[in-house]
C-alpha cells in the first residue's frame, strides 16, 4: 500500500533568507492547513481551486506566525500525485520552525530524505531513473552534469529502456506461450526476428554501458593531478587555473587534509584537482613528494600534469637546479611514469617561459618535444608539451583546451544517452550478460524453456533501471541519499 500521511518539510535549505517554501503532501495535506491558514479574502483552503496561490496569515489560535502565500496543487495534479500544500513564508529560521511544528503537533510528520520523490515515484508521476535525476540535478554544478541531469529527468534514459524492454517482452511471450506447446514443436517467436532484436538490444546495451566512463567522471569531475618537483609552480598554476572561476571553485575539505580537491569547470566539464593539500602546504613541498606518492596521485587522475620548470632547465640543462631536474632526469622521470600508466594522458608542462627569450623557448620545443614524444608513446595520442607561464596566465587557456580535448564530448554534443549512475550501469551489465546468453541460445538452437529463463533474467535487470522491478530496500537506499524537502 502506498503510504498517503501527510508529511512535511522544509523545501529551502535551511538558514536565513528573504523567502522559505515549506511543502506539506499527502491525501489530508489541504485539510490539515485549512485551519491554520485565514486567507485576506476569507475564503476556506479546501474551497479554493488547485493550481492557485492564496495571499494569507498561519494563525494559531489568536497568534499570527507569519503572512504567507500558500499554492495548492490537488491530486493527482502534483509533484508527489498528491495533495500538495507549499507556504512561502518569510525566510527565518524560526518562523520556519514555528510554522513546520504548528503541523507538527496537528497531524503532519517530518518528511524522510527525498521521501516527496518517492511518493511521486509510488503514484507513478515518474520512473526509478527519473527519481534519481532529479537528486542528479540537485547536485549538478556544471553545465554537462546539468545537461544528464535534466535529459534523464525528462525521461530519455527511460524511454530508451523501457521501449527495449517492451520489445524484449513480446518476444518473451511468445516463447513462454511456445512452453505451453512444448510437445508439438512450434516457434511462436520467429528466430531471424528474435535475433535482430537481440542483436539490436546488445548494440544498445554496450553504447549505454560504454557511455558510463563518460558519464561517471562528468557527474563526479574529471580527476586531474598536478605533480612536479618543488618549486616548479604547482600551486600558482592550480591558482591561475581556479581564478579564472573563482566563482565556480568550490574547496571540498575531506575527513583528512589529503582529501582536499578544487574544482573548476572548463567549458562546461567539472574538473577536479586531486590531493592538493600537498601542493599548497609549503613544508610538503619542500620535502617533495616522492615518487611513490606521485604514482598513488596519477593511479587516482584521469588526467596527469607534470610541470616543470623551464626557465631553469634551460639555464643549466645538465645541472641539478633549486626548481627542478636536469632535463635528462626529467625525461627519465617521464619515462617511468609512461611505463606505469601507458595509457594515462599525460600533459607535460614547461612553466615560466615568462623568463625565457623567444630564441629559448623555441629552444625549448625542440629539446623536449621529440623526445618526450618518444617516451609517451605518441601513438596513443594522449600526450602533449605545453608551455605556459602561471605567473602571467600566458597559455593556461591553451592548457585548458589541452584537458578539454581528453574528454570525449562527442556524446554530450550529440545529446546522446549518458548513463551516470553506477546502479544503472551495474544494471546494465547483468542484462547484457542475460542478453549474451540469449544470443548463444539462438544460435546453439538451445529449447525455448532455457533461453525463457535468460530472457527473464534480462527483463529483471532491465526492469531495475526504470523501477518497473524494484523492492523496498532499493528504494531505501536511493532515496535515503535524498536531501529531506525533496
Ligand atoms: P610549487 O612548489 O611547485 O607549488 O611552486 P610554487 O607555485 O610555489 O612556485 C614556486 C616559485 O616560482 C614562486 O616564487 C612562484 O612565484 C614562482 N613561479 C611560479 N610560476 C611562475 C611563472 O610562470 N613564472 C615565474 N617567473 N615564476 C613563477
Amino acid at each position: 500500500m502506498i503510504p498517503n500521511d501527510s508529511i512535511i518539510a522544509l523545501a529551502t535549505p535551511s538558514g536565513a533568507g528573504a523567502i522559505a517554501v515549506i511543502r506539506i503532501s499527502g491525501s489530508d495535506a489541504i485539510a490539515a492547513t485549512t485551519p491554520f491558514f485565514k486567507s485576506i479574502h476569507g475564503k476556506k483552503l479546501v474551497e479554493q481551486k488547485s493550481h492557485t496561490i492564496v495571499l494569507g496569515h498561519i494563525v494559531e489560535g489568536k497568534q499570527t506566525l507569519d503572512e504567507v502565500l500558500v499554492s495548492i496543487f490537488k491530486a493527482p495534479n502534483s509533484y508527489t500525485g498528491e495533495n500538495v500544500v507549499e507556504i512561502s513564508c518569510h525566510g527565518s529560521p524560526y518562523i520556519q520552525q514555528q510554522i513546520i511544528q504548528l503541523f507538527l503537533r496537528n497531524g503532519c510528520r517530518m518528511a524522510d530524505a527525498g521521501e516527496f520523490t518517492l511518493r511521486a515515484f509510488l503514484n507513478g508521476k515518474m520512473d526509478l531513473s527519473q527519481a534519481e535525476a532529479v537528486a542528479d540535478l540537485i547536485a549538478s554544478d556544471n553545465a554537462a552534469s546539468h545537461q544528464i541531469a535534466i535529459q534523464q529527468m525528462r525521461g530519455g534514459f527511460s524511454n530508451e529502456i523501457k521501449n527495449l524492454r517492451e520489445e524484449l517482452l513480446n518476444f518473451a511471450s511468445l516463447i513462454e506461450l511456445e512452453l505451453d506447446f512444448a510437445e508439438e514443436d512450434v516457434e511462436f517467436a520467429n528466430r531471424n526476428d528474435f535475433k535482430a532484436l537481440i542483436d539490436k538490444i546488445q548494440k544498445v546495451l554496450k553504447r549505454l554501458i560504454d557511455s558510463f566512463a563518460v558519464g561517471n567522471v562528468i557527474k563526479n569531475g574529471i580527476p586531474v593531478a598536478i605533480v612536479g618537483e618543488p618549486n616548479v609552480g604547482k600551486s600558482t598554476l592550480l591558482n591561475a587555473l581556479l581564478n579564472e572561476e573563482r566563482a565556480l571553485v568550490s574547496e571540498i575539505a575531506g575527513t583528512t587534509r589529503d582529501t582536499i580537491e578544487d574544482e573548476i569547470s572548463i567549458g562546461g566539464i567539472g574538473f577536479r584537482f586531486i590531493d592538493t593539500a600537498g601542493i599548497r602546504e609549503t613544508e610538503d613541498v619542500i620535502e617533495g613528494m616522492g615518487i611513490k606518492r606521485t604514482f598513488e596521485k596519477i593511479g587516482k587522475s584521469e588526467v596527469t600534469l607534470y610541470l616543470f620548470d623551464a626557465s631553469a632547465v634551460i639555464s643549466a640543462p645538465n645541472e641539478q637546479v633549486n626548481s627542478g631536474l636536469k632535463a635528462k632526469d626529467l625525461l627519465l622521470e617521464i619515462k617511468k611514469i609512461k611505463n606505469k600508466y601507458p595509457q594515462k594522458p599525460l600533459v607535460l608542462v614547461a612553466n615560466k617561459i615568462d623568463r625565457l627569450s623567444e630564441e629559448e623557448i623555441s629552444n625549448l620545443e625542440s629539446q623536449f618535444r621529440i623526445p618526450f614524444e618518444e617516451v609517451s608513446n605518441r601513438s596513443t595520442r594522449q600526450s602533449d608539451l605545453v608551455l605556459l607561464s602561471a605567473k602571467t596566465g600566458q597559455g593556461v587557456e591553451e592548457l585548458q583546451s589541452r584537458l578539454l580535448q581528453f574528454v570525449n564530448t562527442g556524446a554530450l554534443r550529440n545529446n546522446e544517452t549518458i548513463v551516470t549512475n553506477t546502479r544503472h550501469y551495474n544494471a546494465l551489465l547483468k542484462a547484457l550478460e542475460e542478453i549474451d546468453k540469449v544470443q548463444l541460445g539462438i544460435d546453439e538452437e538451445l529449447p525455448s524453456d532455457l533461453m525463457a529463463i535468460d530472457v527473464r533474467e534480462a527483463l529483471y535487470h532491465l526492469g531495475e533501471i526504470t523501477g518497473q522491478v524494484t523492492n523496498d530496500e532499493l528504494l531505501g537506499n536511493i532515496f535515503a541519499n535524498f536531501c529531506i524537502g525533496k
